[in-house]
C-alpha cells in the first residue's frame, strides 16, 4: 500500500455531462437480435439472454490436433474446451447495471446452467465467466455481453485461490473466505452493500483503486450452489455495485469482471467460496492504473490508494440510476 503517493484525494469531478441514451438496436452490431455474425450465423430474435458459441473461439473442437512435437522439455496439447458469448439483453444500449434485478437474476440463472453444463464435460477443468467493459480494456462491441471460457486447464488466479483455500482449511479448519468476510464485516469501513445473503466490499488487500468483491454469505463452490433466494440477493447487491460504479464519475465505468468459481477438475474444493471480482483499470477519471515495473516486472501490486477511501467514495455515489440510462 502506497496511498501517500497519490497527490490528493479525488474531489468530485465528473465526466461527460448527461449520458446520451444509446440506441436499442444497431444494424451492424453482430450481437443484436436477428443480425448476422462474422461466421455468417444469424442471431435468434431473442428477448432476454442469448448464448452462442464464440465464432472465433480460443478453445474448441476445431483446435489443431496434429501439433508439432515441442522442443526439449516443453509440452503442449490441443486447446480443448468451449468458448461462448452470453448477450445480457437484446437492447444494445443497456449495460449490466441497467438491467432490472429480475433480469440480472435471470442472467445469473443462465450462468448457473452454463457452469453445470460445461463443467460436466470431461475435457473441461474450469469455467471462467468474465466481462470486459470499456474501450480501455479492449472491448470493441458495446452490446452488453460476457464471455465464457470452459478450458482444459485451470486459470492461474483460480488455481492459486483453490490452493490457498485448501491450505487454510488444512491449517485452521476454516474457510478462508469466511475469515475474509468476518474481518470485513467487523471492520466495516470497506463494506459497500449488504442485502440478505449477499455482500459487496472493497477488500483490505485491494490491488486496484476500485477493486470490489461481491459474494454470497454462505460458502458455495460456485454460483450454481446458490439457492434461488440467495441468487436474488446476489443480483440485488451486484446491481447496487454496478450503479454506484457508473454514478461515481458519471461515465460508463470500465472494468474487468470475473466470476471466481471452483475448478471442475474432479477435486472436491470444499473450501472454495464463489465470488465475483471487479478489477476496474481507472484510478481517477481518464487516469489508468498502469501495470509496470512492480506489477509486470515484479509480480506484486503497488496500490496507490487506500481501500477505505475508495469504499467511502463508492458508498457516497448514488445507488440509483439517472433517468437517461435507466429503462426509459
Ligand atoms: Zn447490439
Ligand atoms: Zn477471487
Amino acid at each position: 500500500m502506497a496511498a501517500h503517493r497519490q497527490n490528493r484525494p479525488w474531489v468530485g469531478e465528473t465526466l461527460g455531462g448527461p449520458r446520451p441514451q444509446a440506441p436499442d438496436y444497431v444494424a451492424d452490431c453482430s450481437f443484436c437480435p436477428g443480425n448476422a455474425r462474422v461466421s455468417g450465423a444469424v442471431n435468434e430474435r431473442y428477448e432476454r439472454t442469448f448464448v452462442f458459441d464464440n465464432d472465433l473461439p480460443c478453445v474448441g473442437e476445431a483446435a489443431p490436433r496434429d501439433l508439432a512435437e515441442p522442443p526439449g522439455f516443453y509440452r503442449s496439447r490441443p486447446a480443448d474446451g468451449v468458448a461462448r458469448v452470453v448477450c445480457y439483453s437484446p437492447r444494445h444500449g443497456l449495460s449490466l447495471g441497467g438491467l432490472s434485478v429480475d433480469e440480472i437474476d435471470g442472467l445469473l440463472a443462465v450462468w448457473q446452467a452454463q457452469y453445470r453444463e460445461l463443467g460436466a464435460r470431461p475435457e473441461v477443468s474450469h469455467v471462467l465467466v468474465f466481462e470486459n467493459r470499456g474501450e480501455v480494456v479492449g472491448v470493441s462491441n458495446p452490446h452488453p455481453h460476457c464471455q465464457i471460457y470452459a478450458t482444459n486447464f485451470v486459470f492461474k488466479t483460480i488455481e492459486t485461490e483453490a490452493r490457498v483455500a485448501e491450505r487454510h482449511r488444512a491449517e485452521t479448519g476454516r474457510v478462508l473466505f469466511q475469515d475474509i468476510l468476518e474481518a470485513e464485516r467487523r471492520d466495516g469501513r470497506r463494506l459497500l452493500s449488504l442485502h440478505g445473503g449477499a455482500v459487496a466490499f472493497v477488500p483490505y488487500f485491494a490491488r486496484y483503486a476500485y477493486e470490489v468483491y461481491v459474494a454470497p454469505l454462505r460458502t458455495c463452490a460456485s454460483l450454481a450452489g446458490l439457492r434461488d433466494d440467495e441468487r436474488r440477493d446476489f443480483a440485488t447487491v451486484l446491481k447496487d455495485v454496478l450503479v454506484r460504479f457508473d454514478n461515481l464519475w458519471g461515465i460508463p465505468f470500465p472494468y474487468v469482471m470475473a466470476l471466481h468459481q471452483a475448478p471442475t477438475d474432479g477435486a472436491a474444493h470444499a473450501g472454495f467460496h464463489f465470488h465475483i471480482e471487479f478489477n476496474p483499470p481507472l484510478r481517477k477519471p481518464n487516469l489508468l492504473k498502469y501495470l509496470a515495473g512492480p506489477e509486470v516486472g515484479g509480480g506484486s501490486f503497488l496500490a496507490d490508494t487506500a481501500p477505505e477511501d475508495k469504499a467511502a467514495e463508492l458508498r457516497a455515489a448514488s445507488g440509483t440510476l439517472p433517468a437517461a440510462s435507466g429503462r426509459g
